[in-house]
């Protein structure tokens, strides 16, 4: 559906998108994930033909963006970081403006107004100026835009920035709604966000793509660092020799002893359970296991692991809810 190929983005010598590649397969939908400033926004300006790459290509349904763009963009529909809505129209006024603008059979256009109106619930509010709709409102009137010619593939960036968590609900149930027809990509800082709407998810740090798979599978890869926490009623070096006798622990940390209970985080080898190994260890030497949990890496941890590995040069949490807070503003 997509082939993003080797995108490379610079401004004068900062490198916003580095060396980027990857495949968006039919009626799915992907998150493309990366804190702000991790080259978003730039990745999706430049597929949707709104930005002229530095480097290397993109194929949209086959066709380049640079090469054949009217093609390749009658496949797309976008909805960028800031709505293009005017707030002197009303939102019907606007859809037909854009109708226009994309150059739709004229004798479907009515048609065409109702269903995208329906589709994204703004019937109601058609004859209202822009202006006067709440931020909910406005957004769902982008994301009308961006549905009008029926694209195949729909292309969102950062669709619920600035938005009350009521409108969040609203917008993420529309968009996974709008998956069962379309191919979707959606951008997001939030982790929990793509995990609650994409089926599959990208993630980018400084302009890198780091990760790519399944929500699943992410989690999954970092499957291996599953830790075993246990409390046991003795001192640290009681515990220590216990453990030392237990075969399959890569790694040992203790977490807090009290001379009488020590806990502590075993890190298992590969593919090896070795619960019932370190229970009978313990009921061996004839101390009590207070306590085993298995602790699971998140994918938030997955998340801040790999997002660490390349370090931020911007974009503090603070930063972030600040231009959020302007955002809002602004809008
Ligand atoms: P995201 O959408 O993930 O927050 P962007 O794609 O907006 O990230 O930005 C990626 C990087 O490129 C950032 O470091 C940003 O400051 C820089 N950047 C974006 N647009 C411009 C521009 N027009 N001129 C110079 N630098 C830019
Ligand atoms: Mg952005």
């Amino acid at each position: 559906m997509i082939e993003v190929r080797h995108l490379t983005k610079r401004y004068g010598n900062h490198m916003a998108v580095s060396d980027l590649s990857f495949k968006i397969e039919k009626g799915v939908i992907y998150g493309l994930l990366g804190p702000n400033g991790a080259g978003k926004s730039t990745t999706m300006n430049i597929i949707t033909g709104c930005l002229g790459a530095t480097e290397g290509d993109v194929l949209i349904g086959g066709h380049s963006i640079t090469e054949e763009p009217k093609e390749a963009k009658r496949l797309i529909g976008y909805l960028p970081e800031q709505p293009p809505l005017y707030m002197d129209m009303t939102p019907k006024e606007y859809l037909r403006f854009v109708m226009a603008a994309k150059n739709l059979p004229v004798k479907g256009r009515d048609g065409e107004l109702d269903s995208v109106m329906e589709k994204t619930r703004i019937a109601e509010m058609q004859n209202n100026l822009i202006r006067n709709l709440s931020k909910g409102y406005r957004q769902r009137v982008g994301i009308a835009q961006a549905l009008l010619g029926n694209p195949e593939i729909i292309i969102l960036d950062e669709p619920t920035v600035g938005l009350d968590p009521a409108q969040i609900i609203e917008i993420r149930d529309l968009i996974k709604e709008l998956g069962r027809e379309h191919t979707v990509i959606l951008s997001s800082h939030i982790l929990s966000e793509v995990q609650a709407v994409c089926d599959a998810i990208m993630i980018i740090s400084k302009g890198h793509l780091i990760a790519s798979d399944t929500a699943e599978n992410l989690t999954a890869m970092l499957a291996g660092t599953t830790t075993l926490r246990l409390e046991a009623a003795a001192n640290e070096s009681s515990v220590r020799a216990v453990l030392d006798h237990v075969d399959g622990i890569e790694d040992l940390h203790m977490m807090q002893s009290s001379g009488d209970a020590t806990t502590v985080e075993l890190k298992p080898e590969e593919n090896t359970d070795i619960r019932a190994r370190v229970f009978h260890a313990f009921a061996k030497s004839d101390i009590a296991l207070l306590e085993m949990t298995s602790v699971r890496a998140s994918l938030e941890d997955v998340f801040l692991e790999l997002t660490q590995q390349e370090p931020l040069q911007e974009a503090a949490p603070q930063d972030q809810q600040e231009s959020d807070d302007k955002r809002k503003e602004d809008a």
